[in-house]
């Protein structure tokens, strides 16, 4: 029976489980899925951010620059 540890308590439970024997926490691996699927968006929100500050900030300047 394969073991994971649970993203809450990080105890050693089944895989399978639908709750942490320990810390009682309901589907304790669809949690983790969603955790790192949060992550990913606030990393592609940053990302987007920063490319799009970029463009404003150099865009005028390279304007400029072939003028
Ligand atoms: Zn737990």
């Amino acid at each position: 029976m394969p073991l994971l540890a649970c993203p809450l308590c990080e105890k050693s439970i089944s895989k399978r489980a639908h709750a942490c024997p320990n810390c009682g926490e309901p589907d304790p691996f669809r949690y983790h899925s969603r955790k790192s699927w949060i992550e990913r968006i606030v990393w592609t929100m940053v990302i987007a951010f920063i490319v799009i500050y970029g463009w404003l900030e150099l865009l005028p300047m390279f304007i400029e620059a072939i003028r």
